[in-house]
């Protein structure tokens, strides 16, 4: 008889996972505690996989040999928790699909920069034509790529709650970016425990892998000391040679990865310090897996991020438009601010998760000539900023936002929209907030492009 696999949580990690799991013979079942969308039901049922949803059977999990679990689905659900009393090994998704895949990984992991780093590492080495899956918490699951075709190699994206189901997982290259606070309820609220869960990516690496890693990161430089990794180590680093395989200086990046090489950041489609690091991880990963430079070259100058990280939206009367929606905490408004040098109109607010703003009141003294405030309660950024700021508008209307903002900005500003809060006061999500900013800009380009026809300017 077939081994039981159940699988906890129907997104695309589930899916995936089932759709493995059914290709590699198992007895499937899939349980979902909330509805399932609908396109995977659709895949499940045209793969003949059982699945319920809205609740947990226990009769129908207890019985499995083997749990896979969503990421989404926290160690303390109460299935989970019975799952583990009933001595099940559970397992995540993408330590599942990497058990079957042929290819080698490049993992990446960190709190902020994962995505961007993830989507550059994929297209440096897609450009210089290698046979390469993007996959986890981007794009596709790991394991329905692994379930439809194998592949060389496999950049994906992990976070710490796939991290903390991981086993065996063995990455060939593994990039580590910063560690700062975040998810801490998944964590009995111990850093010490979301710190190792990250450092759970290099636990099966042995001396032949890389270890890519921000040095500038005092948890992660600390963590690296004390724990006398066995990895070849390639630290990353924006403060000059010391002891950095790959440093900064100014926009300048300097390589010594068995050649020596430089890039400036003006050869890459990248703004920012942060960007700096994400690049110099990117490159060193892709490097060690043996895309030649000239093709790294070239794949810097094509790269577009995904949206919503700084996008260059339009440019109207010589004020540039960047849609930086993702930005949902102030940690990310540092690096937003500090990736330009022209005078900004900032656009700002939503629900604060509780923003120290004091960490960006140097920046915005400098750079910022006009905040404009969108969020239904916006009371703390207009007391913080009042006298930091010359001007202070607010409003809850992105068509009147973007007008305002371009009255209000001078020839040669930057009208960044980096709101530093969530979005839900006024919005689904970030994305339908840059999706409605940008619509918008674009709007408002056609309108004032269309009276500059009319007149003949
Ligand atoms: P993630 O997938 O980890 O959420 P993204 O690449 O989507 O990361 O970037 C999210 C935001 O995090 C960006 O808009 C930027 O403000 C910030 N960010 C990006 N890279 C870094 C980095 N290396 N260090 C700190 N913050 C970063």
């Amino acid at each position: 008889m077939s081994k039981r696999v159940v699988i906890l949580g129907a997104g695309e990690s589930g899916t995936g996972a089932a759709l493995l799991a059914k290709a590699k013979g198992f007895d499937v079942f899939v349980s979902e505690q909330s509805a399932i969308r609908e396109k995977y039901k659709t895949e499940l049922t045209r793969e003949k996989i059982a699945f319920e949803e809205g609740l947990h059977t226990e009769s129908l999990i207890l019985n499995a040999d083997l749990i896979i679990k969503s990421p989404g689905v926290p160690d303390k659900s109460p299935i989970v928790v019975k799952v583990k009393e009933a001595g099940i090994e559970v397992i995540d998704e993408i330590e599942f699909a990497s058990q079957y895949a042929t290819g080698r990984i490049i993992a990446i992991t960190g709190t902020n920069g994962k995505t961007t780093t993830t989507l550059l590492t994929y297209h440096l080495m897609k450009n210089a034509g290698f046979n390469v899956a993007l996959a986890g918490n981007v794009g596709f699951s790991m394991a329905r790529q692994v379930a439809q075709e194998l592949h060389d190699w496999y950049v994906i994206e992990v976070s710490s709650f796939q991290l903390d189901g991981m086993k065996k997982f063995k990455p060939e290259i593994a990039v580590l970016l910063n560690i700062t606070p975040d998810h801490l309820d998944r964590y009995e609220y111990k850093m010490e425990n979301y710190v190792n869960s990250k450092f759970r990516i290099a636990a099966n690496m042995g001396s032949a892998q890389h270890f890519i890693y921000y040095l500038d990161d005092p948890i992660i430089s600390a963590e690296v000391k004390s724990r006398n990794l066995q990895q070849k180590l390639v630290p990353v680093s924006l403060h000059g040679p010391a002891s950095a395989k790959c440093y900064a200086i100014g926009k300048r990046m300097h390589f010594d990865l068995g050649q020596k090489f430089e890039i400036d950041q003006s050869e890459t489609t990248l703004k920012g310090p942060h960007n700096l690091i994400n690049t110099m991880s990117a490159v060193s990963a892709v490097f060690q897996a043996g895309v030649p430079l000239v093709a790294i070259r070239a794949g810097l100058k094509s790269f577009k991020n995904a949206p919503h990280r700084l996008e260059p939206v339009a440019t109207i009367k010589g004020v540039d438009f960047v849609n930086d929606s993702k930005a949902t905490n102030v940690d990310s408004v540092v690096y937003a601010l500090g990736s330009f040098e022209k005078p900004l109109v900032w656009i700002a607010g939503g629900v604060d998760k509780g923003n120290d703003y004091s960490i960006i009141l140097e920046q915005v003294k400098h750079k910022v000539r006009v905040l404009i405030c969108l969020g239904k309660d916006n009371t703390k950024l207009k007391h913080y900023f009042k006298g930091v700021v010359p001007q202070i508008f607010e409003t809850q209307n992105v068509h009147e936002l973007v007008h305002t903002a371009l009255d209000a900005a001078n020839d040669g500003d930057v009208v960044l929209l980096s709101p530093a809060c969530a979005s839900f006061d006024l919005f689904k999500n970030y994305e339908d907030r840059g999706n409605q900013f940008r619509r918008a800009v674009l709007d408002l380009k056609d309108e004032v492009e269309g009276i500059n026809a009319a007149l003949d300017i």
